[in-house]
């Protein structure tokens, strides 16, 4: 896989991984919102309230378990991948102006584009 590709495909990973994350912190709040309403249920009282209350809230906690869960899991892969993201990036030398990689031996002027490599 050629430097390009490689970042291409982190960059995708990255996006997917920040989605998910986003999925997990939506479950978390989701069970919330259900564990409030079923709290809600509860209190207005009655037989059948206590029973919806419960499932409310027991599927609640389920979506906020699996949230937290599904968000600390993704937050760890998205800091491997920046790592990874990190690496790749200083690794090859690249031109600041056009971005190609920069062969081997210092240089002051990039080889393809010219522009000044002097920091
Ligand atoms: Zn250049």
């Amino acid at each position: 896989m050629s430097e390009e590709a490689k970042l291409a495909y982190l960059q995708e990973k990255i996006n997917d991984v920040k989605r998910n994350e986003r999925t997990g912190a939506l479950g978390i709040v989701m069970g919330g919102v259900f564990v409030g309403v079923g709290i809600v249920f509860n209190a207005l009282g009655g037989g059948v309230n206590f029973l919806a209350a419960i499932s409310l809230i027991a599927v609640g906690i389920f979506l906020c378990t699996f949230g937290i869960y599904a968000a600390e899991h993704y937050a760890g892969q998205y800091k491997n991948l920046i790592i990874e993201l990190e690496k790749l990036a200083t690794s090859v030398p690249k031109c600041p102006k056009c971005g190609k990689e920069l062969p081997k031996g210092t240089f002051e002027f990039c080889p393809f584009c010219g522009a000044s490599l002097k920091r």
